[in-house]
């Protein structure tokens, strides 16, 4: 069997390390033609994690990133709200990793060629189409850099993980749009000391009012200590346009929001303006469909399941997707047609449930709650506000979610 995979991004390449490793053949194709360490920060969740050890990444990732000993909730006025440990300060069995997207994808790609053989990886494919027949998928590119046209490809089955703006999932649902509900965010990096512990996943403030993640993801990027500090700010406004995320983000298009959010722990306008570099995005998902898998060809990834990153879940849930599919294919005794069905049957709803906690519930509803609460203005004490068990228990339902709840062996239950 030969697999087609259409996408070199974080869910395409560990598609394709899951189908080496069980001694399955695939190429990959990828539009851009040059793999560059581009993007800010991702954290690599427990589930993600444990896909990612048993790639045997682990050790490489959690020398290029920074591990989470907390995440820790504020209000706009720095007031702490709740806190719990992460990772294997949680009794995992793995580490939850802040690290530099680009260095993630940097890893897999470089594991990618040297498992799969650089004859296996083209970049510079940018598929424009697939079709299929009684025996074999066909996919067609373009050179992404020219557009010229290229030869196409044929293979058995086709996955396509070629991400939010997916080709192949627009020829499936060519009426399809992006949702998008008024929330606009813009995100950086700033070399900073050390914020609370060095390994605190921090949120402040709510999507309504203002809203700041930040987490590091280098440790001691000058030798004086510093560190690098993602952070993403998110605000809803009703009658905001979509930013472009082919834009630079602008400080001034969102700094208003922070001005006063001075902390003794924390000057957040400091950290903004002193920013290396900003871009802006939409926050945008797509509805759940009613099916991935036509025939030969499949859907992966944010191709699949494009969600809101309010939960950190998206790259986790392309691996996942991954690793389902490539064990299915392998133990499919050729029929691969059947492992698709199934592994549609299986990702496509629980995946939706994440889509749609993110859009409901994330972890940071724990912040808008509060909000309500205290009408959101600042509070006493916040154990007169609300039970830290019920913040822990939104928590806690948002890991069974999105599959990475702690079951008692340290493992993702
Ligand atoms: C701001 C933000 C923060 C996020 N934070 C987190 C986080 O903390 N943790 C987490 O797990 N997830 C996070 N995510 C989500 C995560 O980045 C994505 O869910 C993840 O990258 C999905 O992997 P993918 O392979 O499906 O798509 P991508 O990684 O986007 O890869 C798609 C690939 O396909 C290529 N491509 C596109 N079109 C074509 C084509 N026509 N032909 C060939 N190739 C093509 C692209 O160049 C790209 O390399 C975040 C997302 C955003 C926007």
């Amino acid at each position: 069997m030969k697999v087609a995979v259409i996408g070199g991004g974080i869910g395409g390449l560990a598609f394709a390390l899951g189908l080496h490793k069980r001694g399955l053949d695939c190429e990959v194709y990828e539009a851009v033609p040059e793999v560059k360490e581009i993007g800010v920060g991702i954290t690599i969740l427990p589930h993600a994690m444990t896909e990612l050890a048993a790639l045997g990444l682990q050790a490489k990732l959690e020398s290029l990133g920074i591990e989470n000993e907390e995440s820790v909730f504020f209000n706009r006025f720095g007031q702490f709200i709740y806190k719990e440990p992460r990772g294997r300060y949680a009794g995992y069995k793995v580490p939850e990793v802040g690290i530099h997207r680009g260095r993630l994808h940097r890893v897999l790609y470089e594991a990618a060629i040297e498992r799969l053989g650089a004859d296996k990886i083209h970049t510079n494919h940018r598929c424009v189409s697939v079709e299929q027949n009684e025996n074999e998928a066909i996919v067609h590119f373009i050179e992404g850099s020219t557009g010229k046209p290229l030869p196409s490809i044929k293979a058995d089955i086709a996955v396509a993980c070629d991400g939010v703006n997916s080709a192949v999932r627009k020829q499936f649902y060519p009426h399809e749009k992006l949702m998008f509900a008024g929330i606009n965010f813009w995100r950086g990096i700033t070399r900073h000391k050390p914020i609370l512990t060095g390994k605190s996943y921090v949120r402040i403030g709510s999507i309504e009012t203002g809203k700041i993640v930040l987490y590091p993801i280098i440790d001691n990027i000058d030798g004086n200590g510093n560190q690098l500090i993602n952070w993403a700010t998110e605000i809803r406004r009703a009658d905001c346009g979509m930013n472009d995320w082919n834009k630079k983000g602008e400080l001034a298009d969102f700094a208003d929001v922070y001005k006063d959010w001075k902390f003794p722990w924390l000057d957040v306008p400091n950290l903004l303006a002193t920013a290396d570099e900003i871009f802006e995005h939409p926050m945008v998902d797509k509805d759940p469909v009613s099916q991935w898998t036509f025939g030969r060809i499949t859907l992966m990834g944010d191709a699949a399941h494009p969600m809101y990153p309010r939960g950190s879940n998206g790259s986790a849930q392309a691996i996942i997707d991954g690793r389902v599919l490539a064990q299915l294919l392998l133990e499919s005794n050729g029929d691969w047609n059947a492992a698709m069905v199934k592994y549609d049957a299986i990702r496509r709803p629980a995946t939706a449930k994440v889509v749609e906690t993110n859009r409901s519930t994330p972890p940071d509803f724990i912040n808008i709650k509060v909000e309500e609460l205290t009408g959101g203005k600042p509070f006493d004490n916040i154990d007169d506000v609300v039970s830290q068990e019920e913040l822990r228990k939104i928590s806690e339902d948002y890991k069974k979610v999105a599959g990475f709840a702690l079951a008692k062996d340290g493992a993702v239950g």
